[in-house]
C-alpha cells in the first residue's frame, strides 16, 4: 500500500529543479523531473517572454530566481486555474523556442524536460507568437484530484511519453512540433477581464518625494508595470495602463482611458506623504462623499488638488462627477468596490505585507470616480516614513506585494463570477 503511494506521487512529476544553460545558439533550459509530465510552450511580447504550463504541482526548488544568463533574466511561476503550473521566463533579448522534449531518467540523471531557446530577430519572434510546442491539448489537472496520473488522455500524454522515453537520448533532444496555439478560450471557456491600471501622477506631477529625493510617480509606475505583467501573465486578464511613461495625465483624462476601454475594475497606485511620519504599512480606499476620517480627508484633498498641477482646475470637473454618485447604479459599484478592497486586504495580509490598522477607508479621491467600474485606490506605502521610502523602491517589494493585489483581484472576479453578476 505505502509503495503504491510512492508511485502514485511520483507519478505527479514533482520539480525537483531548473537549471538554464548558455548554448552557442541561445539557451538550453532544463527541468529536472521526477517523473515525466506534460507541458506546453509558447512565447509572448511585451517584454518578450516564454511560457511553460506543466502538469506538475508539486516543487522542490525555488518557484522564482533570477539568472544571470545572456538569454533569460529569470523566471516566476504560479498556477492556473485548471490545475496546470505555469513557469514564465523573461527574456533579456528576444528568443523563438527552437524544440522542446523529455529526456528520460538515467543512471546519473533524472527525467528532464529540455527547452532550447535561440536567439532571434524580431520578425522572426513576432512570426513564432502563435506557435505552440509540446501537448496543445494538455488536461487540466484538477486540484485535489489525487489520481492524476490515471486521469491524464491517453491521447497526447501517454503518446507523447513513449515516443520521449523511447526515442530520445541525452544528445539528441527530440523536436516537438509546434502547432497552432489556440487561442485561451479553447482551452477553457473563461472571459478575460479587463483590468485599468492607473499608476498614480507622473511627469512635472511628482507625487510625495521622499527626503532622499525618492519620487511617487516613478514607484507607482515600476509597481504598475509589475503588476500588468503578473495580471496578464495568468491569461485571465487584459491589462490597459493609463500611463506607461513618465508623462502627466490628467484625472480626467484617467476616467476617460478606463471608461473608453470598457473596464471592469480600476486599481490606482499611489505611494503618498501623510503628516506623520511614523505612520506606515498599505491601506485601500474606496470612493465615498465623506472620508472616514481627518487624515484621509487631507490625504485625499491634496491626491485631487494634484489636477491643478498642469494649470487644470478639477473642481469643475468633479462636480460634474460628483453628480454620477446619486445615480443608484453607482452605489451598486460602490459596494463591488467595497468588496474588492477587503479582498485585496486579505491578500496583502495573507502575504505578510504591512498594514496601516483599519486599512481599508474611504475618501473622496476624484480618480475613483469612474462611473460604471469598480475602482480601488491602494496607497502601496507612505514616502513620509522614512524606512518605507527605502522599501517601496525595493524590486522584491514591489513584485511582492503585485502579487497581493492580483492575489486579491482573483479572489474579487472569483467571488463576482459565484455570485454570477459577471
Ligand atoms: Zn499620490
Amino acid at each position: 500500500m505505502a509503495l503504491l503511494l510512492i508511485a502514485a506521487a511520483a507519478q505527479a512529476g514533482d520539480i525537483l529543479g531548473i537549471r538554464v544553460g548558455q548554448t552557442s545558439a541561445g539557451a538550453r533550459i532544463v527541468f529536472d523531473l521526477s517523473a515525466p509530465i506534460d507541458h506546453r510552450a509558447f512565447l509572448l511580447n511585451d517584454p518578450p517572454r516564454l511560457v511553460i504550463d506543466l502538469t506538475s504541482q508539486k516543487w522542490a526548488t525555488a518557484k522564482s530566481r533570477h539568472l544571470s544568463n545572456s538569454v533569460v533574466s529569470g523566471y516566476r511561476s504560479g498556477q492556473l486555474d485548471n490545475g496546470l503550473t505555469r513557469v514564465v521566463f523573461d527574456l533579456r533579448q528576444k528568443a523563438i523556442i527552437e524544440r522542446t522534449g523529455l529526456l528520460p531518467k538515467t543512471a546519473t540523471a533524472s527525467h528532464r524536460l529540455v527547452i532550447d531557446m535561440e536567439r532571434s530577430s524580431d520578425n522572426i519572434f513576432q512570426a513564432r507568437l502563435t506557435d505552440v510546442f509540446g501537448n496543445t491539448e494538455i488536461r487540466d489537472a484538477a486540484p485535489g484530484q489525487k489520481n492524476t496520473s490515471a486521469a491524464l488522455p491517453l491521447s497526447g500524454y501517454a503518446k507523447m511519453r513513449n515516443e520521449s522515453v523511447s526515442s530520445l537520448t541525452d544528445d539528441t533532444v527530440k523536436t516537438t512540433l509546434p502547432a497552432r496555439k489556440p487561442p485561451f478560450a479553447a482551452v477553457k471557456k473563461k472571459r478575460v477581464y479587463k483590468v485599468i491600471l492607473d499608476a498614480g501622477h507622473g511627469g512635472e506631477d511628482p507625487g510625495a518625494v521622499a527626503a532622499d529625493g525618492i519620487r511617487e510617480k516613478n514607484i507607482t509606475l515600476s509597481v504598475a508595470r509589475i503588476l500588468r505583467d503578473q495580471l496578464e501573465e495568468t491569461g485571465r486578464y487584459k491589462v490597459v495602463m493609463t500611463r506607461n511613461k513618465d508623462v502627466y495625465v490628467r484625472l480626467r483624462d484617467r476616467l476617460r482611458i478606463a471608461r473608453e476601454n470598457d473596464g471592469d475594475l480600476f486599481i490606482s497606485l499611489h505611494a503618498d506623504k501623510i503628516g506623520r511620519s511614523n505612520v506606515r504599512g498599505a491601506s485601500i480606499y474606496t470612493l465615498s462623499e465623506k472620508a472616514s476620517d481627518d487624515e484621509t480627508e487631507r490625504l485625499a484633498e491634496s491626491e485631487n488638488n494634484a489636477g491643478v498641477v498642469a494649470g487644470v482646475d478639477l473642481s469643475a470637473e468633479s462636480q460634474d462627477v460628483a453628480n454620477i454618485l446619486l445615480d443608484l447604479a453607482m452605489r451598486e459599484k460602490v459596494n463591488e468596490s467595497v468588496l474588492l478592497s477587503r479582498l485585496i486586504g486579505d491578500a496583502l495580509r495573507a502575504e505578510n505585507i504591512r498594514l496601516l490598522p483599519n486599512s481599508h477607508r474611504s475618501a473622496g479621491f476624484a480618480v475613483l470616480k469612474a462611473p460604471d467600474i469598480p475602482a480601488v485606490l491602494i496607497e502601496i506605502g507612505f514616502l513620509s516614513n522614512p524606512q518605507e521610502a527605502r522599501l517601496l523602491t525595493s524590486r522584491t517589494f514591489q513584485t511582492n506585494i503585485s502579487r497581493a493585489i492580483l492575489k486579491g483581484v482573483d479572489a474579487y472576479f472569483r467571488k463576482m463570477e459565484s455570485l454570477q453578476k459577471l
